[in-house]
């Protein structure tokens, strides 16, 4: 291909928004260009990129017996609101009505659509297992898009969807996932980190995060460099840094020799930080009291689409939402308003306490029950208790772990000391048991011919999000150096002047070249060599040829090879250079 045939406008400013080295390595080498907020077009050079990194994938899916299929971007709204999502999707899912009324949805994901399918089709256990997958636009209305294509509300992803007719074969089939996914990222040259999302230390994985460590990243990472335990903080525990937990027993009786309970004025005593100051303690002795919002709950203790319930927990921690959701069954957990904290607690937020609190549930956080002196809100304004005690003083419904584990708690496996990273996820595979299929009245008839429920797999990567990140990982000062298996060309044949014998001997190369099977962008330019030089860096394109009079004039001829981030150069015989390539892309 000719640079002046093909469409690469490089640039050399960066727009303002493109804060990352991807999004503004990709506008400055003509890869992309913004159409709207969040929406990114490909152009050829970004294209042929994109497309090696889609290459990978569909190879590492078909290794693994995967079989591609393509269902439509636009599904229709039923199927959504079958599976109870399109309550729970939110404002990221774009809906749209068609001329007769009907609702229809721009898939933000496809376990729906493909469902649908496989529920229509199947019929026995003979036809399981079954895996399939699409690469396939996805579309989230996303509130802040950022990075480039990094999070854009239009993307492309690989999404499989593997359908078993027992726990042994969905078990095959994600372990099997998670080593293709494992090449794919070798192969694209990308140090990936695999996070269990679980939140058991335990092992017996049931969903796995492919991480990339980045400083934009959206994910915030616990890992611990002695055991390589590695979670999201949404999901990552640690040890106690307390004896273990009493039980009420234990916890009724150690209080019995306790202090009693006093109220005492706090004048203006709010936050964590003011009493620590006012008592001179610290986080650890406080019981921090927080009025809790929970959005379609369906645990035991609580249940209804909104309830409101208190969180006790040590003044030194932070809830994590994501854990406490969980705990009690709800999609999402939120701080109440101030009027309702005052309406539940009878006093100005600040002074919220677990003593004497009526009328809603009571849930701790573990380490609340090892508080047997500790100072809490005393559900008047400007008063707290001293000497509160867990067990005597107050009872919670439910303990559950619900604290932000941070760097510097300890490991639960090994009792190492945790740190944070912040990462970005490229993929994920997840087991869905029967939760699709199950709501989607999806059967199959079994061995004895008995109907019943398959269980199920899912399996995502983000295409765009990958390659950016190739680019986040291989680049330096000058632009890109892309790794060999995604780069846009192989070879960047840049003429030092594209006229006389230059001109000549670097067209012959070319097509010699390209008779190796070999992908190469011949710079054509009417440009100086230092801005064709320039630009090479910019594109890093893996070898760079230059053919120039004076190489040509020796005898034999030859042309200078360079790699992309490498220093040296190194002459070769014109005449050699097509096999002296090839041979460094075998
Ligand atoms: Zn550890």
């Amino acid at each position: 291909m000719y640079f002046t045939q093909t469409f690469i406008p490089t640039l050399r400013e960066v727009p303002a928004d493109a804060v990352t080295a991807s999004h503004r390595l990709m506008f400055r080498g003509g890869m992309i260009r913004k159409l709207a907020n969040g929406l990114f077009a490909y152009l050829p050079l970004g294209l042929r990129a994109f497309r090696k990194v889609e290459r990978i994938v569909r190879e590492e899916m078909d290794a693994i017996g995967a079989l591609e299929i393509k269902p439509t971007v636009v599904v229709p709204g039923e199927l959504w609101k079958e599976s109870g999502r399109w309550e729970t999707m939110g404002e990221a899912m774009l809906r749209t009505k068609n001329r007769t009324g009907s609702d229809f949805v721009v898939s933000p994901t496809a376990e729906e659509a493909v469902t649908a399918l496989v529920r229509d089709e199947l019929a026995s256990y003979r036809q399981l297992p079954l895996t399939l997958y699409q690469i396939n636009t996805k579309y989230r209305d996303e509130i802040r898009p950022r990075y480039g294509v990094m999070r854009a509300r239009e993307f492309v992803m690989k999404d499989a969807y593997s359908f078993h007719a027992d726990e042994a074969g969905l078990d095959a089939a994600y372990t099997a996932m998670g080593q293709a996914y494992r090449r794919i990222f070798k192969r694209c040259g990308l140090s990936v980190l695999a996070v269990n999302a679980d939140s058991g230390a335990m092992g017996g994985s049931s969903s796995e995060e492919f991480m990339v460590e980045s400083d934009i990243g959206d994910n915030t990472l616990i890992l611990c460099e002695s055991c390589g335990y590695a979670a999201n903080v949404e999901k990552a525990v640690c040890g106690d840094d307390f004896d273990p937990p009493p039980s009420l027993a234990e916890a009724e009786a150690r209080a019995a020799s306790a202090p009693a309970l006093e109220k005492v004025p706090t004048p203006g005593v709010k936050s964590v930080e003011d009493l620590c100051a006012f008592f001179k303690t610290d986080g650890a002795k406080c019981v921090k009291t927080l009025i809790y919002k929970g959005i379609n709950a369906e645990s035991g203790i609580l249940s209804g689409r909104e309830v409101f319930f208190a969180v006790a927990i040590r003044g030194d921690t932070a809830v994590n939402e994501a854990k406490l959701a969980a705990a009690i069954g709800a999609s999402e957990a939120v701080l109440a308003d101030e009027a309702d904290v005052a309406r539940i607690t009878g006093a100005p937020v600040g002074f919220a306490g677990p003593v004497g609190l009526t009328g809603i549930p009571l849930i701790a956080d573990r380490a609340v029950t090892a508080v047997h002196d500790g100072i809490t809100g005393a559900l008047a304004a400007d008063f707290h208790y001293v000497h509160a005690a867990y067990g005597r003083d107050f009872v919670p419904c439910l303990i559950a772990d619900l604290r932000t584990v941070k760097a510097g708690d300890r490991c639960a496996r090994c009792g190492g000391a945790l740190y944070e990273k912040k990462g970005n996820e490229l993929g994920h595979i997840f087991k869905l048991g029967d939760k699709y299929t199950r709501s989607m009245k999806a059967r199959y008839l079994d061995e004895r011919g008995q109907s019943q429920i398959p269980l199920m797999g899912t399996y995502g990567i983000g295409l765009d999000r990958t390659l950016a990140s190739i680019i986040e990982e291989h680049h330096d000062d000058d632009g890109i150096i892309w790794p060999l298996e995604t780069a846009p060309y192989q070879i960047l044949l840049i003429p030092v002047s594209y006229t006389g014998a230059v001109k000549e001997a670097a067209d012959t190369l070319a097509s010699a070249l390209e008779r190796e099977g070999l992908e190469v962008l011949v710079d054509d330019r009417e440009e100086r060599p230092g801005v064709k030089f320039k630009d090479a860096d910019l594109l890093g394109i893996p070898y760079r040829v230059v053919v120039g009079d004076r190489a040509l004039r020796l005898d034999p001829p030859q042309v200078e090879v360079k790699r992309r981030g490498e220093k040296e150069c190194l002459m070769v015989e014109i005449n050699q250079a097509p096999r002296f390539l090839s041979n460094l892309f075998t």
